[in-house]
């Protein structure tokens, strides 16, 4: 049989870490990327843009030997599907998320954004940080708002951005200071980029947190990076040496 390489669903940083572990050791690993944002290297084999739905990915998964989804926690129609298919298909399946944040008194619960659009006053001077994808049902929220994304972008009637990475927490509150922000909205992603809600605590700004969308009842998931990288070591069993 014709060695077939883990398929990484990529597209965080939890995914290109485990893509260099397996660049470093040799492991025949093909990551995949939606092609939302600028291209990273990862260091190992890389394909880009959406399978085209669930009988792409399926037939996507005849040349794979297993499949690692390092998908963001959000990304609930790609980690879905990946498991519920690969459950189908027999084909081995884990996927790794990072832990959420555990809930702080004073944070607003949302299911979604367009709750939170719901419950935010007609003053509210917001800052986004859940995303531009979250704009639609914001765009109508509060009377001023900012949006974080990684990637410059056209101006946007909806929001103005503030492009670039998650800052630390000096830079947050400095940022909240300046454009005198009242509320903060957020996804529960948990991982390295809470200096946001940090320094809204610091402020009293007020936090709507979104809440992760259900796990799917098919499939694996894991929290615990080593148990990812045993995984791909388990199924990637051609490797390009050693
Ligand atoms: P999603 O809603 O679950 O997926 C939407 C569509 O994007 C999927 O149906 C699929 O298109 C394509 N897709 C998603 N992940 C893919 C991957 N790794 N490789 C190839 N195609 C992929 O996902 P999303 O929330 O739009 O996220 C897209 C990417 O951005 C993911 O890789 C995710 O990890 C990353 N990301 C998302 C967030 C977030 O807050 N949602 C934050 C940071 C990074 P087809 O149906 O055509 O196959």
């Amino acid at each position: 049989m014709l060695p077939r390489p883990v398929l990484i669903l990529a597209g965080t940083r939890e995914a290109r870490a485990l893509c260099g572990r397996a660049a470093a050791a040799g492991l025949d690993v093909l990551a995949s990327l939606a092609g939302r944002t600028a291209r990273p290297d990862l260091g190992v084999p890389v394909r880009v843009g959406g399978f085209g739905g669930d009988d792409g990915f399926r037939a996507a998964l005849a040349g794979v030997g297993a499949v690692l989804d390092a998908t963001h926690p959000f990304a609930a129609t790609m980690s879905r599907r990946a498991a519920t298919i690969c459950a189908a298909e027999g084909v081995p399946h884990l996927r790794l998320t990072r832990p959420p944040w555990p809930v702080e008194p004073g944070w607003r619960l949302h299911p979604d954004a367009g709750a939170v659009a719901r419950a935010i006053p007609p003053d509210a001077r917001l800052l986004i940080a859940s995303g531009p994808g979250t704009l639609d049902a914001l765009a109508g929220a509060g009377a001023r708002r900012w949006c974080r994304r990684v990637d410059p972008a056209p101006p946007d009637r909806r929001a103005a951005w503030i492009v670039g990475l998650p800052a630390d927490e000096d830079v947050e509150v400095a940022t909240m200071r300046d454009l005198d922000v009242t509320h903060l909205v957020a996804k529960n992603s948990g991982g390295s980029g809470r200096a946001k809600l940090d320094a809204a605590r610091r402020l009293g700004v007020a936090v709507h947190m979104i809440e992760r969308p259900p796990v799917p009842a098919a499939g694996e998931e894991t929290h615990d990076p080593e148990r990812a990288f045993a995984f791909l070591r388990a199924h990637a069993d051609h490797p390009r040496s050693g």
